[in-house]
């Protein structure tokens, strides 16, 4: 009885998830298969090799023009129904743009309960998951066996650590410049209307580039089109658990606050003292962010803090 992993890799290197996901699958008590899937995956795998404790690996290479969520799902379904890895009792992904491609499809395929965003292991047969945008916690049995579970990595502490040059560092903004993955991100800066009402989310991205963050989004600045779809952060799209949050020009909607609950400090900007976010920033700067922004920016160039070397 295994409890199937399924990692995400990117150009040979392995999601920061990936140590968190394991943590989660160890609450089981089964044997954990690991599953590194995609078109070079050999770095990946020698990553995995250094993971201790993991009874089976299951490496498989997929061609470039197959590695869809469809054909990896259908792969998937086809191993487990047939027995490949033994009997698989529960199969995760994090719940991420890349788990929630690939769970639901082989929840399909394979007839299986799905439950998103697990935030706790209580005992084999029961998980706890946020409803409500996260006011609520909701305790899921699971009788069936195989049952699909994506996890919000940032609710799993882990004693796992990877060399970080073998994990996937980040992405690229629309600078040019290489930015820490969202996800995973100890820094965030967020930008709402207020920053999209400009036209541009360059003030966002130089902040951010000035703190080594990753750029997230309200829903309002993805709509305005000046951030793309996977930076969007709320109950609508990514979880994030950063150290710092840094929101500017942004409301604090419940739909995007569903987002940022296990942030660790909230700092907002934001112009309007009744903004619902400074009800749930430790830092509140009520002012004009096109003028609170490039002299924070100004402020750390002139200061000894450098990304990566502690908190500002
Ligand atoms: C089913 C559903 C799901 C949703 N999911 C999400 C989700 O996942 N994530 C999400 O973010 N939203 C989501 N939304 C949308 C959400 O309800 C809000 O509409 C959205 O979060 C508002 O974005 P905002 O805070 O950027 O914009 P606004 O609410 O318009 O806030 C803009 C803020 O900027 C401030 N501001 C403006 N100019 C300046 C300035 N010059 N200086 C300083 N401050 C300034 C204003 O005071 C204001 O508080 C969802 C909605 C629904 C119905």
């Amino acid at each position: 009885m295994t409890t199937l992993v399924i990692a995400e890799q990117r150009q040979g290197y392995l999601s920061a998830t990936v140590p968190h996901l394991i943590a989660a699958a160890r609450r089981f008590d089964e044997t954990v298969t690991l599953l590194v899937s995609g078109e070079r995956y050999q770095k990946a795998v020698s990553a995995v090799a250094q993971l201790t404790g993991l009874t089976a690996i299951a490496c498989h290479s997929t061609p470039a023009p197959y590695s869809t969520p469809e054909w990896l799902a259908e792969q998937l379904a086809q191993r487990v129904t047939a027995g490949h890895w033994g009997q698989v009792n529960q199969i995760m992904a994090a719940a991420s743009p890349f788990g929630h491609a690939v769970l639901p499809r082989l929840a399909a395929l394979l007839d299986a309960p799905l439950v998103t965003n697990v935030v706790a292991i209580e005992d084999r047969d029961n998980v706890t998951r946020p409803i409500h945008a996260g006011t609520v916690l909701a305790t899921v049995r699971l009788l069936r066996r195989p049952r699909l579970l994506s996890i919000r990595s940032s609710a799993f502490a882990t004693a796992l650590s990877l060399p970080p040059q073998l994990l996937w560092q980040g992405e690229r903004g629309s600078d040019s410049k290489e930015r820490p993955d969202l996800l995973t991100a100890d820094i965030v800066v967020a930008g709402g209307q207020g920053v999209a009402a400009s036209g541009s989310f360059a003030l966002i991205e130089a902040l951010a580039q000035q703190l080594g963050a990753a750029v997230g989004a309200s829903r309002s600045a993805v709509d305005a089109g000046v951030a793309a779809n996977d930076q969007q952060i709320g109950q609508t799209g990514k979880i994030i658990a950063p150290r710092l949050y840094i929101a500017v020009g942004l409301s604090g909607s419940l739909q995007h606050l569903a987002g940022v609950k296990d942030a660790g400090t909230i700092v907002a900007i934001n112009h309007d003292p009744q903004a619902p976010i400074h009800a749930v920033a430790d830092f509140s700067l009520v002012a004009d962010l096109f003028r609170a922004v490039p002299a924070l920016i100004a402020a750390l160039q002139r200061s000894a803090f450098r990304p990566g070397q502690g908190h500002p």
